[in-house]
């Protein structure tokens, strides 16, 4: 569903991704691992083009991201198109970015209304299932501010989930949390991904990526150094680099 080639990324001449590939099954659920700044969000916002990459190719269910192609060329979309490519592609950050003025429900309606033009009837049974689905139902009528930090988090997937996406995004959607909110964050992921959801989670709960993860990707310094099944590169990792890492999350 997700696949990316020789993806390159620098900030003011500095490269932060170096030539990334990456392939996403549908269905699949890929987690990215690695150390602080070694270009996991790049590669995140990369993939819905909320950061332009300087060289290779984001496709996801084979469609190119942010570009068209014309006669062997690329132009870049522009950002109507962008943002259309965008509303299948759902995002859920490490701070939970819910609109403190809406509800819970008028959280999770606003974009299925505004950017896919459902009817609120449509949107808000749509919606009242979402939010039952990650644990909330009773809670439609809160304020962000009302919630814990762990249902905030899991209202913001309700939210995306809303928009019927063909993948999801995860920013280290649980590092921001106090620990006991963490789990029911990760349990709520661990059934999306159990539904068949195309997942790419970027996250250092190093737990969750072996239980989810179909695919654990170590990513250092810009370059995937190891890729493979969470048995293969967390309990048997065949890079230093890697195992140096392992050994310092853990
Ligand atoms: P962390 O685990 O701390 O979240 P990361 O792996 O997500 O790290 P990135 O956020 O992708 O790392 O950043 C990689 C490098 O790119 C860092 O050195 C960062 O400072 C730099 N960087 C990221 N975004 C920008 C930007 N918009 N402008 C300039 N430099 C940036
Ligand atoms: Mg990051």
């Amino acid at each position: 569903a997700v696949q990316v080639t020789d993806l390159h990324k620098s900030f003011g001449g500095t490269p932060v991704l170096r030539g990334v590939d990456l392939s996403v099954a549908r269905g699949s659920v890929t987690c990215v691992i690695g150390p602080s700044g070694s270009g996991k969000s790049t590669l995140l916002r990369c993939l819905n083009h909320l950061e332009k990459p300087d060289r290779g190719e984001i496709e996801v269910d084979g469609v190119l991201v942010g570009y068209r192609r014309h006669r062997g060329k690329l132009y870049e979309l522009k950002e109507r198109a962008v943002a259309a490519q965008r509303a299948s592609i759902g995002m859920v950050f490490q701070g939970f970015h819910l609109f403190g003025h809406l509800t819970v429900l008028q959280n999770v309606v606003e974009a299925p209304i505004g950017v896919l033009g459902l009817s609120r009837a449509a949107a808000e049974e749509s919606a009242r299932a979402l939010i039952a689905r990650v644990g909330l139902a009773g809670r439609e009528d809160a304020y962000p501010r009302q919630l814990s930090g762990g249902q905030q988090q899991r209202v913001a997937i309700a939210r995306a989930l809303a928009m019927r996406p063909a993948v999801m995004l995860f920013d280290e959607p649980t590092s921001a949390l106090d620990p006991e909110l963490v789990g029911e964050v990760l349990e709520v992921m661990r059934d999306l991904a159990a539904d068949g959801m195309t997942m790419v989670v970027v996250t250092h709960e190093i737990g969750f990526a072996r239980s989810a993860a179909d695919t654990v990707v170590f990513l250092d310094d810009g370059l995937v150094v190891e890729s493979g099944p969470p048995e293969e590169v967390l309990d048997n990792p065949g890079h230093a680099r890697t195992r140096e890492f392992l050994a310092r999350v853990r």
